[in-house]
C-alpha cells in the first residue's frame, strides 16, 4: 500500500530524450536527500518487426549511462537497479510500478517526440491508469 510518508522508491522511466534527462535530475535530488531507491527503466516498444539487436544494446547503454552518471553526482550504487522491458510503454511502467512497488513514478511530461503536444501519450497513459503517485517534470523547470 502507498503512503506518502514512506521511504522513497522511484521508478523512472527514461527514453533519451532531454525531458526524461530532466526528470532524472528531480529524481537523483529527491532520492539524494531521502535516501530513496531508483529504479531505471526503459522499454522497447514492439517496431513491427523483431525486436532488433541494436535496440536492446542502446537501451541498456543508455541505463548504464543513467546509472554511471547518477552515482558519480554521490548516489549509492547499491540504491540504483535497472530494468529493460518489452512492449507499451506505459503498460509496462504501470506493471512494472506494482511489481517493484514503487510509491513515487518520475517522469518528463515529454519525451523524444517534444513539446508540440500538451503532453506526451506516455505520460498521459500513465497519469490516466497508475495507482502510483506520479511527478510530471514539465520543460521548463530549471533545478
Ligand atoms: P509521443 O510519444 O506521444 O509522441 P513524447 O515522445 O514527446 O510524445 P512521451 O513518449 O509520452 O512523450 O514521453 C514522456 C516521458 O515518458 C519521457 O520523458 C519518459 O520519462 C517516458 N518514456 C517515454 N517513452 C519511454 C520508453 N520507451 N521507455 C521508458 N520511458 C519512456
Ligand atoms: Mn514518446
Amino acid at each position: 500500500m502507498d503512503n506518502i510518508l514512506s521511504p522513497m522508491k522511484i521508478l523512472l522511466p527514461i527514453d533519451g530524450s532531454e525531458y526524461s534527462k530532466r526528470a532524472a535530475q528531480v529524481a537523483l535530488r529527491i532520492a539524494k536527500l531521502h535516501s530513496g531507491q531508483i529504479l531505471l527503466l526503459h522499454v522497447i516498444a514492439p517496431s513491427g518487426q523483431e525486436r532488433k539487436k541494436w535496440m536492446v544494446e542502446g537501451g541498456e547503454k543508455l541505463l548504464q549511462v543513467y546509472r554511471e552518471s547518477m552515482v558519480n553526482e554521490g548516489l549509492d550504487e547499491a540504491s540504483i537497479t535497472t530494468l529493460i522491458e518489452n512492449g507499451d510503454p506505459a503498460d509496462q511502467i504501470i506493471d512494472t510500478a506494482e511489481i517493484k512497488g514503487v510509491n513515487r513514478i518520475i517522469m518528463g511530461t515529454h519525451g523524444k517526440t517534444g513539446i508540440k503536444k500538451l503532453a506526451g501519450s506516455v505520460t498521459e497513459k500513465v497519469l490516466r491508469n497508475s495507482k502510483v503517485l506520479v511527478l510530471g517534470v514539465p520543460p521548463n523547470y530549471e533545478i
